[in-house]
């Protein structure tokens, strides 16, 4: 049963904290972004607060076996500064039974790197490239046995388990999913996983209407899943960036050397022909600033979406379409971005996407729900001072994308089964 940290009773309990402190580290190994520590402290610090202690446990990039570079310990001095204790440092996750059965409330244990284990993600490595089809499928099946016993030891550690690692959720690896097994009536949700289940739930489930979705990014074959679902969900669609062309594109359009994907076209017109039947309104960039070439310094100049000569390729929204986008933000009550509408890395083709982030900033203001989802988009509106003016700002990238798309997320099913 799910139970839940604000009434939850941690005295004397050791809670087992999954959480996502994958964290740029520099040359040095020192953090050049500490957002996702910060975002887990509420959690961390309630669990204390509430007498309880904590062993925190994560993955740092992807090792493929046990590799200094990727070690937690660079990170254990913040995460003390963070949590104002002195956190301690278990060397290897599998091996922390003394230093977890020693924990007084109020203390807390970091364990080394996860994925140090091929049973954390439950994929075989060091597999010979010319390994058979068989030799493959018993390696699989050895690594799920060993898995087991690896979530068995992590869970032996603790009386209770959080799952807080939104970016991780869409994972069903030992620490995000598989765990939550042995804690069939101690199992919970950490506030920040709380906080973006409740936004997605917000924009899926509960959209105040009119709804607006604005998707862009680079491809179509990346969020072509994300368009099915919302097709059936929204009022509109803005479509925008590379993506765009693959519409236009698909219509008949000319689209010079714009970014493209002829497979996705028949998806495109499927999409188009879907919307249409369900009366939702697909509101492509009627124009693009397009550049000689791909740079920030290229010539420029704006064309008609549907006339885009060759030798140029569309890079950003035109004022235009940005008016219209903005009439259809300003008259929404839940909106929702997934990715940029342009390329937003080049100062010069970024106008688009500003426009877009201050578009949400004030329909956030006029009182709509904005969430703002996924990679890239989040990037932008955090790069450009926006990410406190809206709603809410997802931290998972593929985890949000996969809920958009209308997947059930392992992380967040292991909890609420
Ligand atoms: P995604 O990861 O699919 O969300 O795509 C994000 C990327 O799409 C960013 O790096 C943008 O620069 C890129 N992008 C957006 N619009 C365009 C465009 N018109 N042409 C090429 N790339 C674009």
């Amino acid at each position: 049963m799910q139970q839940f940290i604000d009434s939850y009773d941690f005295t004397g309990k050791k809670a087992i904290v999954r959480v996502d402190f994958n964290v740029p580290l520099n040359e040095n190994f020192e953090i050049t972004d500490d957002t996702r520590i910060r975002r887990a402290m509420p959690t961390l610090k309630k669990v204390l607060e509430k007498g309880g202690s904590l062993i925190i446990m994560s993955h740092l990039g992807r090792p493929k076996k046990v590799d200094p570079k990727f070690s937690l310990k660079h990170i254990v001095g913040r995460v003390s500064e963070c949590l104002g204790v002195p956190v301690q440092f278990a060397e290897d996750c599998m091996k922390a039974d003394e230093q977890a059965a020693a924990l007084k409330p109020g203390e807390a244990l970091l364990l080394e790197n996860l994925r140090y284990y091929a049973e954390e993600e439950g994929k075989p490595r060091g597999l010979a490239e010319d390994a058979t089809d068989e030799e493959k499928k018993a390696a699989k099946k050895a690594v799920k046995e060993s898995q087991k016993e690896f979530v068995k030891k992590l869970a032996s550690y603790a009386d209770c388990y959080i799952n807080d690692a939104f970016g991780t959720a869409h994972r069903a690896h030992g620490s995000t999913a598989l765990i939550a097994e042995y804690f069939p009536n101690d199992k919970m949700f950490g506030y920040l996983m709380e906080g973006e289940i409740k936004a997605i739930d917000n924009v899926l489930k509960n959209a105040q209407r009119p709804f607006t979705a604005i998707i862009g990014g680079s491809k179509v074959s990346s969020k072509l899943a994300v368009l099915k679902n919302l097709v059936g969900k929204v009022d509109n669609l803005i479509i925008g960036g590379g993506m765009g062309f693959t519409f236009v594109k698909a219509q008949g359009g000319k689209i010079g050397d714009s970014l493209h994907e002829d497979d996705l076209m028949p998806d495109a017109l499927e999409i188009l022909k879907e919307a249409k039947a369900k009366g939702v309104n697909i509101s492509l960039s009627v124009a693009t600033k397009a550049g000689r070439e791909f740079s920030n310094d290229t010539e420029s100049k704006v064309f008609d979406i549907f006339n885009i000569p060759d030798g140029w390729e569309g890079m950003d929204a035109s004022p235009e379409s940005l008016e219209i986008w903005k009439k259809i933000i300003l008259s929404s009550k839940t909106i929702l971005w997934n990715g940029p509408v342009g390329v937003f890395e080049f100062p010069n083709f970024a106008t688009g996407t500003l426009q877009i982030a201050e578009d949400l900033a004030e329909a956030t203001a006029n009182g709509a729900y904005t969430l703002v989802g996924g990679g890239d988009s989040v990037a932008a509106v955090t790069q450009m001072g926006y990410a406190d003016k809206v709603s809410y700002v997802s931290t998972g990238g593929g985890a949000m994308l996969e809920a958009i798309e209308g997947k059930v997320l392992p992380g967040i099913a292991a909890i609420q089964d």
